[in-house]
């Protein structure tokens, strides 16, 4: 979306190796079994030990890269603390396995611990029948249906076991990490109340999924929150982070590089999001459209399963947003919420 970014590390390290990035701060890479390949953790040299943000899915392969991490990479220090930017199970999967295997404490958000507990807490088919019913009143039907919502819970088999008793982080809390502060800023949209950290002394901010290079991260209205505005959300959170921090902060995502440019990013990013808006409105102005018709308007390409979902997600919130802005109106005819402008 810009190609005003500066990518300072053109090198990737190999899954399971370290590679210092800035004082005291390593880049790791862990694969994902999706379109989207690999996820960014970021560990950080901490006193007598090491503090790492984020922890890989928890599948069999990323605690395999984890012991060989441990034996390896962390100079016979212990990993002491863990922290989740978010819910989402590329970043929490493994929190609860690292704190069972190691003995660190695992710090998260309030917002992200609730939505984390209300997911597990669904039983397979209460996950099924609340998609199904969520997706099908917004024109998903059929094959596609019972493939996006017909796997129940899998969420809560990819972030087994849970952290026990973690420690909460907010918006403006300072941790001091090997004698350098970092404060938490706090990202929406994404998620709930997404984790962020930046190191003042040297400009570096570990974004996790709220700021990412190349990609826009995903929009999703889940169905326990119908109505929710995720592009608002998203939207706001990242001026307020773009108006924050420096221009030179060097951002440490969780997928693609390291990239300095957070403004043009933030803005191009902001950009996009008014583009879907108006093209979201534009087809609602020539016919009704359910979020569904409005796949091939915001998604010019094929969708697998998981992209499926997220695209449904991502139509939802645009719609949100609109009909809270008064640019679209909503009726239900046979059970499908059909949008015009
Ligand atoms: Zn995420």
């Amino acid at each position: 979306m810009s190609n005003t970014l500066a990518y300072p590390f053109s090198e990737i390290p190999p899954s399971a190796i370290r590679m210092e990035v800035a004082s005291g701060v390593f880049w790791l890479r862990f694969p994902l079994p999706f379109a989207l390949d690999h996820i960014n953790l970021w560990l950080l040299r901490d006193g007598d030990g090491w503090t790492v943000v984020d922890t890989g899915l928890g599948v069999r392969p990323s605690q395999k890269i984890w012991k060989s991490l441990i034996g390896e990479q962390l100079d016979d220090l212990p990993l002491t603390r863990v922290i989740v930017t978010h819910y989402h199970p590329d970043h929490l999967g493994l929190a609860g396995w690292l704190e069972q295997e190691t003995g660190a404490e695992v710090l998260i958000s309030r917002g992200e611990w609730a939505l984390t507990n209300s997911i597990c807490d669904s039983t397979d088919t209460q996950t099924v029948d609340r998609l199904r019913h969520f997706l099908g009143s917004h024109g998903l039907l059929g094959d596609d249906l019972n493939k996006v919502a017909g796997k129940g819970n899998g969420f809560r088999r990819v972030v087994q076991p849970l952290p026990t008793e973690p420690g909460f982080l907010a918006a403006g809390d300072t941790l001091c990490i090997d004698g350098k502060n970092w404060i938490v800023h706090v990202g929406c949209g994404h998620s709930p109340e997404h984790l962020c950290l930046y190191r003042h002394e040297d400009h570096l901010l570990i974004s996790g999924d709220q700021v990412l290079p190349t990609i826009s991260s995903n929009l999703n209205v889940r169905a326990s929150e119908p109505d929710a505005d995720p592009v608002t959300d998203f939207v706001d959170s990242l001026k307020a982070l773009r108006d924050n921090l420096p221009e030179d902060t060097l951002v440490l995502p969780a997928h693609g590089l390291p990239f300095r440019g957070l403004r043009a990013r933030v803005d191009a990013l902001v950009d996009h999001h008014d583009e879907q808006l108006d093209r979201v409105q534009a087809a609602c102005q020539q016919r009704p459209q359910s979020a569904f018709d409005l796949l091939s308007v915001l998604f010019n390409r094929k969708l697998d399963v998981q992209q499926l979902m997220f695209a449904m997600g991502e139509s939802i919130a645009h719609l949100n947003c609109l009909m809270l802005q008064g640019r679209v109106q909503r009726e239900q005819v046979d059970g499908i919420w059909r949008f015009s402008a």
